[in-house]
């Protein structure tokens, strides 16, 4: 089957919001999405994709930092450590980027394509993206992170540029999930 790129829904859009539900099985439906997910995350040079962003409000994460692609449902958080500051970019909220305090080291547990339970082990850029993801899955966005001052300049601007699309700022630096 050929892989498709997906449309990418944008803030404010209703699904971006919603708690997304479990996967029970991995079945051809969701190996598909992984796919098309993946094929999608790259087409739009995105390190990271959550199921939501391209309108399925369900656990379903890939992401791919330049070593390899990561794909899993369910994902957990089992163990953090360490912080870290760094800019985030999101495909969804084009345009933006917010400074965000994370964790420098996560354990993730998450199914994998065939369904086994695995642990991914990350640090860095990787444990950033993971987490920005899951955060995804949660209906959690990277505006959430922002201070009362940084948030009333973020619906000024928006409002402003909502129908134009002159890309403002300089974006390709900063990584986009
Ligand atoms: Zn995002």
């Amino acid at each position: 089957m050929e892989e498709k790129i997906l449309k990418i829904k944008r803030y404010p859009d209703a699904v971006l919001r919603k708690r997304c539900v479990k996967i029970e099985k991995i079945t051809p439906q969701e190996l598909a999405l992984f796919k098309d997910m993946l094929f999608t995350m790259r087409a739009f040079k995105g390190i990271g994709l959550a199921a939501p962003q391209v309108g399925k409000a369900c656990q379903i994460i890939v992401a791919d930092i330049g070593d390899g692609p990561i794909k899993l449902a369910n994902p957990r958080v089992l163990k953090k450590r360490g912080e870290d500051r760094m800019a985030e970019g999101c495909l969804s909220i084009p345009n933006v980027d917010v400074t965000i305090k994370r964790s420098f080291e996560v354990l993730v547990e998450g199914l994998n394509e065939k369904g086994e339970l695995v642990e991914v082990k990350a640090k860095g850029l990787l444990a950033r993206v993971l987490l920005h993801e899951i955060d995804h899955l949660r209906g959690r966005l990277i505006i959430d992170h922002l201070g009362l001052l940084e948030k009333m300049r973020f619906f000024k601007t928006n409002r402003k540029t909502r129908n134009s699309l002159i890309p403002s700022l300089n974006l390709p630096k900063i990584p986009f999930y």
